[in-house]
């Protein structure tokens, strides 16, 4: 039997990407083996002992790891508790793909379900999203810039990430966080390989959210001078700041 550690499960509306604005029922997995400087989840870096089950009366405390049936079973707690009708299930983190086994069970339980499942991943483990995509309804793949992170490059991942999900993903977008660090160089030659693979792709743009007085968010000029170079790549281009942080959600 399958298990991971979780950080939470919770019911909100989605604040990033393609389905921004939809309510949906979360599944957020601990563990991420990467350090991009804008993170604002270290918390779901490692698994701790326990995780947190979203209630309206209050959270209960649950513990780790947790087989696919229990996750399953949060997952409507949740929503019944909060009267929503079974709605799509965001399986984020953290990097959900280091759990890519337990997600090879419990993404096809959740269709069996009638649900819809979205997934959001840094895009990069792509031998592990693979034999995932005909058990996702989206994915949502992050482009990740090499000055924004502190653990190097991931051009060659990122590019086989992609050309999978451009063939093979029912439906699918790229995410790009901005931070001040970003040249237009920068983008415009990590964009310029995504064109070569998914001339098509849906992309969006996602100006950091200072978390931290020492975070500095993009002036308006600069946004609009990496807005225009995307647009050119890729006419179709969003810019989306994170909504739920603006809406005071989780
Ligand atoms: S992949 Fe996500 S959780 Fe991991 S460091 Fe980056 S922003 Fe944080």
């Amino acid at each position: 039997m399958r298990r991971a550690p979780l950080v939470e499960v919770f019911a909100s509306i989605q604040g990033e990407g393609a389905y921004v604005g939809q309510p949906q029922t979360f599944l957020r997995l601990a563990g991420c083996p990467f350090r991009c400087r804008y993170c604002d989840s270290e918390p779901t870096w490692e698994a701790e002992e326990h995780w947190r089950l979203a209630l309206p009366d209050g959270d209960r405390r649950e513990r780790n790891p947790v087989t696919v049936a229990q996750a399953l079973g949060a997952i409507e707690e949740v929503e019944r508790a909060a009267g929503l009708t079974p709605q799509t299930v965001s399986v984020t983190g953290g990097e959900p793909l280091v759990h890519w086994e337990f997600l090879e069970e419990l993404c096809p339980a959740l269709r069996a379900q009638g649900r819809r499942v979205h997934l959001e991943t840094a895009g990069v483990h792509f031998s592990a999203v693979e034999p995932l995509l005909a058990h996702v309804d989206h994915v949502s793949a992050d482009l990740k810039l090499d000055s924004t992170m502190e653990t190097g490059a991931f051009g060659e991942a990122h590019r086989r990430f992609y050309e999978l999900c451009a063939t093979r993903a029912a439906d699918w977008c790229v995410k790009c966080v901005l931070t001040p660090s970003v040249s237009p160089a920068e983008l415009d030659a990590a964009l310029a390989a995504l064109q070569a693979l998914a001339p098509g792709a849906a992309l969006f743009l996602q100006p950091v959210t200072p978390m931290r007085l020492e975070q500095k968010g993009l002036t308006a000029a600069a946004l609009a001078a990496l807005t225009e170079l995307a647009r050119r790549r890729f006419p179709g281009v969003r810019v989306i700041p994170q909504t739920h942080r603006a809406l005071g959600l989780r």
